[in-house]
């Protein structure tokens, strides 16, 4: 019997009969099968064997196809991806298929295959009775003589016109074609470009990570912005690709840039196998390809590349390890993070988490030991620390969000030459259209949320739902006059183009980047140059490197502040203090200008003061007084339905289910109505399990989601399970 797994959210596997013809017993876990669904059919992986079945036998049916002679994922993947499915609750088959290219799932062959054409006994006796054949088909059978075979590079070679040819000889039973998989090349040795001359707390990182080459490690390198953690990891993956074996690299999403890719493949002449989510499945499947056979030794990966299955690995290294992408948030919700270190710890190899501003669970793991803490204090080359203070924004006139001593700043740092980087977390024009008058505020009709001005689009536009309508006129309850209140990054940007005139501008948001292509453009503007002024968001602080800016101005500080995720300062803190990396990472000396409302806050005090390790310390006392992550281990079981009764009478039962001795120490929070409760025009509530214990948690859940899926109130909501969520709020 094959158990097979098949991409549908269904907790469960299904059964087969091998296909006609085919022993059970070469049938191994791993392998693509091709099997019958409902009326279609569909490409699944075995992921167990065995004997009996459930289902009467009558309706055991057998699959068609065993595509693979080999497992597509290896041993260590594959039970990394079936662990991930088991501890993030979410069906295997689901999770497999995160895990494998699409190309592999439609069909395509494991292996770069090629048809090749060969003479048949009918073909050569046929040809000794020199038969009458046009130029073409005397080429062709030349070339087939010449050779024991020919495939695409020989028919190429000939000429288009060989192809009928060769069809000709085909249905006259000439010749016959065999599939042919070329044999995996050895990689080519590394050939490495000089870099610089290491710092000392560059070079006793190196000597730490290379000391533990071929075990497992977990390293934090906690290296204050421009401090050189890229050059850390270049030298170490130097020592791996000295091993012969092959590094993994995980990035954030948008920090994956071409120019990102350059400092990789400038320093090594070896193929480097990239991995992000704008790659067709075609590219995909060939950087996959590459990376599983070893001819890449060099991956670099946005998240669902921590699945990728590595001939020979010999380091994992996350960089900006804090960054939020890398947890999955929706489907199967995974943590690409976590699974690099468990990933590390099976192949027995290094793991290196780098970032200049680490997330409390990591920075707790260092504090308690179980990782090594390696750290870059100071910034590599010539740039020192920038100089950083706040504006009070309670006391200094602002215009369009720039406040007086900013502006005053600016003009300073232009007129000497500087680059001047603004940041606001928010985009559009503005984020309220506001009546004066009544007090009217543009509702989203579908969420509990305003609607967000987009001046130049002449639209309204809902950041949760997407929902879309024009700027109106006129205040609709009233009749007076609206107007935008708040701003965004297209209202500073106008307001630039008022205060600078002729100073040209870069704007790099979501509005105004939206491909890869865009990205590489915006930021060649501001290499070359041509641009003098930065604005953006969040994007912005994702590892780009600009070397002419002098000056950052974190437009609202206070945006984060008092946020209802108990993770919302740390992430504050994090965008704050990577955003103020950004200035003066050449030999210009940096400024940054925090503008504020609360400058009394603690945790903005404690920021200026001691910087993010202050922060950080502080934080970490609070959870651990709060009992929050990392001091315990999260769940959450999140429900939404277009009846706000029908999610919280469904929390409400599954609580029911799990109160009683079962829960032992497992705590339930709430249920409770989400933050904003409404989106997209259904209520959505959520119930918290905590725990101290992340194997008691764990023990918990797959009995108590057993029992939810099968009630009642469950088929009027739509639920998920939450392991170690990032947002709680
Ligand atoms: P991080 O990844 O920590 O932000 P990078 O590795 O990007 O830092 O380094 C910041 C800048 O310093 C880069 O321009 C890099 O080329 C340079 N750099 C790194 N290490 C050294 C060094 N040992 N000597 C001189 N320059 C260095
Ligand atoms: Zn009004
Ligand atoms: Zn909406």
């Amino acid at each position: 019997m094959l158990r097979v797994a098949l991409d549908a959210p269904l907790r469960r596997l299904f059964d087969y009969l091998p296909p006609v013809g085919v022993a059970l017993e070469s049938c191994r876990t791993g392998l693509r099968v091709e099997v019958p669904f409902g009326r279609q059919t569909r490409i699944g992986l075995i992921v167990e064997i065995g004997q009996g079945s459930n289902l009467p036998s009558a309706r055991l049916k057998a699959a068609a196809t065993v595509l693979d002679t080999e497992p597509p994922l290896d041993a260590m993947t594959f039970e990394l991806v079936r662990w991930a499915a088991d501890y993030y609750h979410h069906p295997v088959g689901e999770a497999l298929a995160t895990a494998l290219p699409s190309a592999l799932r439609a069909g395509r062959p494991l292996n770069v295959r090629e048809t090749r054409w060969q003479w048949r006994t009918a073909g050569t006796e046929a040809l000794a009775g020199r038969p009458r054949l046009g130029p073409r088909q005397k080429a062709l059978a030349a070339a087939l003589n010449a050779a024991a075979s020919i495939g695409d590079t020989e028919l190429e070679v000939l000429g288009s016109g060989t192809r009928e040819a060769l069809k000709g000889f085909a249905t006259r039973g000439w010749i016959e074609s065999f599939e042919y998989e070329p044999p995996a090349l050895a990689p080519p040795a590394a050939t490495v470009a000089q870099g610089p001359k290491l710092t000392a707390a560059q070079a006793e990182a190196l000597t730490a990570i290379g000391a533990t080459l071929g075990t497992f490690a977990p390293f934090l390198l906690h290296g204050v912005t421009g401090s050189g953690k890229t050059e850390v990891y270049l030298r170490s993956i130097e020592a791996v690709l000295a091993r012969g074996e092959q590094a993994l690299v995980l990035v954030p999403e948008i920090a994956l840039t071409p120019q990102a890719v350059q400092r990789f493949s400038s320093r090594y002449s070896v193929p480097l196998a990239v991995l992000h989510s704008g790659l067709t499945d075609g590219e995909r499947l060939q950087m996959w390809r590459a990376a599983r056979s070893g001819a890449a030794p060099i991956v670099i990966g946005t998240r669902s590349a921590v699945f990728v299955p590595l001939a020979r690995p010999g380091i994992v290294i996350v960089d900006e390890e804090h960054d939020a992408s890398y947890k999955q948030q929706e489907g199967f919700r995974y943590s690409a993070r976590d699974l690099a270190v468990l990933r590390a710890q099976r192949h027995g190899i290094p793991v290196v988490l780098g970032s200049a501003t680490p997330s409390l669970e990591t920075l707790q793991q260092a504090e308690s030991g179980r990782y090594v803490r390696l750290r870059l204090p100071e910034r590599a080359g010539a740039a020192g620390a920038p100089r950083t203070a706040m504006v009070d924004l309670r006391i200094h006139e602002e215009r369009h969000g720039i406040a007086t001593p900013s502006m005053l700043a600016m003009q300073r740092h232009l007129a000497a030459g500087g680059q001047v980087l603004l940041y606001l977390n928010r985009r559009g024009y503005a984020p309220t259209l506001f009546c004066p008058a009544c007090s009217w505020a543009a509702p989203c009709g579908e969420c509990d949320a305003r609607m967000t001005v987009h001046l130049k689009r002449h639209r309204l536009i809902c950041h949760h739902c997407g929902a879309q309508a024009p700027v109106p006129f006129a205040c609709p309850t009233c009749g007076a006059e609206v107007r935008p209140v708040g701003q965004g990054t297209e209202r500073v940007e106008d307001a630039l183009d008022e205060f600078f005139p002729g100073v040209p501008v870069v704007r790099i948001d979501r509005d105004t980047i939206q491909s890869r292509g865009e990205i590489e453009a915006a930021l060649e503007r501001v290499h070359s140059g041509e641009a003098r002024i930065l604005v953006g968001t969040q994007m912005l602080t994702k590892g780009h490197d600009f070397p002419d800016v002098t000056l950052v101005v974190v437009l609202n500080a206070d945006q984060g502040l008092f946020g209802s995720d108990f993770r919302a300062s740390e992430r504050l803190a994090q965008s704050i203090v990577q955003v103020a990396g950004r200035a003066g990472r050449a030999t210009r000396p940096g400024e940054v200008l925090v503008q504020t409302a609360c400058p009394e806050h603690p945790l903005l005090t404690r920021l200026m003061t001691e910087g993010y390790d202050g922060y950080a310390r502080a934080a970490l006392a609070e959870r651990a007084e709060a009992r929050w992550p990392p001091f315990s281990r999260l769940a959450l079981l999140r429900a939404d339905a277009p009846v706000r009764e029908h999610a919280l009478e469904f929390l409400e039962a599954a609580r029911k289910l799990a109160e009683g001795p079962a829960s032992g120490s497992v705590r339930l929070l709430g249920p409770a109505a989400a933050a904003m409760e409404r989106r997209a025009g259904r209520y959505r509530a959520q119930l918290l399990l905590e725990s101290t214990s992340r194997g008691a948690l764990q023990q918990f859940l797959a009995p108590w989601l057993d029992a939810i899926s099968a009630l009642q109130s469950a088929r009027r909501v739509r639920w998920s399970i939450d392991v170690d969520p990032l947002e709680v709020g």
